[in-house]
């Protein structure tokens, strides 16, 4: 059921064909999961939030540095030395009352991540480092959760969405690859905009709209100005799609 003033509230949203009011109760009853509150996530978050999401579950164990205020816009001044997951969590309950936040202040690993997901809907890759995201990614898979991964670079992001046991995984794409870690450069404006397309392949995924971006390589350079395609196939050979299908899911 939709209250008079969330019907107000979302108007403007539920007025999209296809979307409705029905579109909007699905949102109300789904639960994302965010891992990272940094860049992506401050993106991602708020925008899901705004758009009335039912539970927003959010994993970070990171406290605030100064660096981090150019780009993760839940953070300002005044929280630097706070946890992330406590400053987004304060933040967005004001945006929008009606959401559940659940802050997860913990590291994700392959021990615990299973029971950090359980029970949402989709899982939204807001991380800094591959190796994680290989977890997050493996976890989707044995869950049968989809999965929205975003990456950014300096100018330069990337996005995918993966629906588990379809579409090429993370791992069909990199094979397993991993850069090596360090700090590295990002202007704000990047992951404001990689977060936002990540926050709309959840909505389109819950109201069930559209297109999802599945086995395409969304890739975005903000210097020439341009967004490229790249095709993603699912690799035979792929261990995390094979693990999944020998466990029996
Ligand atoms: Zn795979």
């Amino acid at each position: 059921m939709l209250t008079d003033y969330e019907k107000a509230k979302y108007n403007r949203q539920i007025m999209i064909p296809g979307f409705g009011e029905e579109g909007q109760k699905k949102l109300k009853r789904a639960c994302v999961f965010l891992a990272g509150a940094g860049g992506l996530g401050s993106a991602v978050a708020t925008y899901l939030v705004a758009a009335g999401i039912g539970t927003l579950r959010i994993a970070d164990h990171d406290i605030i540095e100064p660096s981090n205020l150019n780009r993760q816009v839940l953070h300002w001044d005044k929280d630097v030395g706070q946890k992330k997951v406590d400053s987004a969590s304060r933040k967005l309950r004001q945006l929008n009352e009606a959401v559940t936040i659940e802050p997860i202040a913990e590291t994700i690993a392959s021990d615990n991540v299973s029971r950090m997901v359980a029970g949402c809907d989709i899982i939204v890759d807001a991380m800094d480092n591959l190796p994680t995201r290989y977890i997050l990614n493996k976890a989707a898979l044995e869950k049968d959760i989809p999965f929205v991964y975003g990456a950014v670079y300096g100018f330069e992001g990337r996005v995918m969405t993966i629906i588990p046991g379809k579409t090429a995984c993370l791992n069909c794409l990199y094979h397993g690859a991993v850069p090596p870690r360090g700090v590295f450069p990002v202007i704000g404006v990047v992951p404001a905009l990689i977060g936002c397309i990540q926050a709309t392949e959840v909505i389109k995924y819950i109201v069930s709209l559209g297109e999802l971006l599945t086995n395409r390589l969304l890739v975005y350079d903000g210097l020439s100005m341009k967004f490229t395609e790249l095709h993603a196939d699912r690799d035979p050979n792929c261990e995390h799609c094979h693990q999944v299908e020998r466990s029996g899911n």
